[in-house]
């Protein structure tokens, strides 16, 4: 039984006030809040366990070492890959997108070849690729999603074509909170010889993955939205596209050999690894994933599906609200306007004086305010710590903005 008042006990920031008020976080979708086990994890790391990865022969450093790599084991575990050498420390999605944009893409694109995405994509999963248009005359093949903004997988599918090297797709949307059906995507681009990245930024926090299930190349995951450390995160690579990357950053640890002629690289996944990485980031990280697990990420998922029906509910019922992407089975984040509001941003700093932290603005997702021709929303999105009776503080506060503001 998923007890979410024990599982609210674990994130100390969730007790203090905001504006007199008690604080009602909405802004999981940017970043999610920390459980007190992260938290201290971090504090052991560099109170007693920290020194530089890899290159040591001291017992610090070799602690150190050992507690870092145990994250990718635990990475794959989390994420259901089968071997943790397919796992690739990041800083977070925004890298590991660059990484296979620079390392994969880039030396196999010719002009003309194409990159097949959806409307709903985040800026980190549009800029890299048009750095490839930029530069190499990649062309970009854009899916729109349909009024309730759901992602038609066949309309994604169709659009493959013999050009088509890549399908980078989100798993679920920032904005909208839509889940695409990213298995049948990669079923049918697997049949075309198409690998398909997923940006799972936002799927992993919200539902339990298994890249092996979904049968993606690549898979994106960020710490901090994951209830880490900001910083931290991890791409899977499946075994046959890492053997086909080159490096993308280089310098120290990701090299066996250095001369004045040439180099070799280390093997993957330390091939992608350049420099001192986010050491007790990606420490902390492991200890959020490990929380997550313990929780059952099925379990996460059903309490979210509840809070996610209950706000479209009560939502729906503010008729003077323009509640953006109603598609069945979505996740608990909410994107609106308000009629006769100026800006979303008058209606955030309304909420924000009832304790209610949401983000107003584009979301990185500026395709998708023009296809919805909308220049900015509020959001609030949730996550597993949120209750019922905060939907409620959400819609007296959105009472009172539209009250104020309508
Ligand atoms: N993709 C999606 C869908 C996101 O929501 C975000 C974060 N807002 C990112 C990519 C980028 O993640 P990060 O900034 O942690 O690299």
């Amino acid at each position: 039984m998923y007890d979410v008042e024990r599982v609210r006990a674990d994130f100390p920031i969730l007790s203090r006030e905001v504006n007199g008020k008690p604080l009602t976080y909405l802004d999981n979708g940017a970043s999610a809040q920390k459980p007190q086990c992260v938290i201290d994890a971090v504090t052991h790391a560099y109170s007693h366990e920290y020194a530089n990865v890899h290159r040591g022969l001291h017992y610090l450093s070799n602690l150190a070492t050992e507690k870092y790599e145990a994250v990718r084991g635990i990475v794959a575990r989390f994420l259901g890959a089968r071997d943790e050498r397919e796992i690739v420390f990041t800083s977070g999605t925004t890298e590991a997108i660059n990484l296979v944009s620079y390392g994969w893409a880039a030396p196999r694109m010719e002009p003309g070849d194409e990159i097949v995405l959806s409307v709903m994509e985040h800026h980190a999963n549009i800029v890299p690729w048009h750095f490839l248009r930029e530069r190499q005359g990649v062309v970009l093949k854009w899916v729109d999603v349909d009024a309730t903004g759901a992602l038609d997988p066949q309309k994604l599918i169709d659009a493959i074509g013999p050009r088509t090297k890549l399908v980078a797709i989100t798993h679920v949307s920032n904005v909208l909170g839509t889940v695409v059906d990213v298995k049948a995507v990669c079923d049918a681009a697997r049949e075309k010889g198409v690998p398909v990245l997923v940006d799972g930024s936002q799927g992993a926090v919200h539902l339990p993955v298994d890249v092996e299930e979904i049968g993606c190349d690549f898979y994106a995951v960020t710490g901090h939205k994951l209830y880490g450390p900001s910083g931290s995160g991890a791409i899977f690579i499946r075994r046959e596209r890492m053997e086909e990357m080159r490096p993308f950053i280089g310098g120290g640890d990701m090299i066996r050999e250095v001369s004045r002629d040439e180099v070799i690289y280390n093997d993957p996944p330390m091939k992608f690894e350049a420099g001192t990485p986010g050491i007790v980031q990606q420490i902390g990280m492991g200890v959020a994933l490990e929380y997550l697990m313990t929780l059952g990420m099925e379990n996460v998922a059903a309490h979210e599906a509840d809070i996610a029906a209950y706000a479209s509910e009560r939502l729906k019922g503010l008729n003077w609200l323009g509640l953006q992407g109603t598609a069945p089975g979505k996740a608990a984040i909410f994107s609106f306007t308000m009629e006769g509001a100026a800006h979303a941003h008058d209606i955030s700093t309304i909420l924000d004086k009832k304790g209610v932290a949401v983000r107003a603005g584009h979301h990185c997702a500026n395709p998708l305010m023009d296809h919805l021709g909308v220049s900015a929303t509020c959001r609030a999105s949730f996550g597993l710590y949120n209750t019922r009776e905060e939907v409620d503080r959400l819609i007296e506060a959105l009472e009172l903005a539209h009250d104020l503001l309508g």
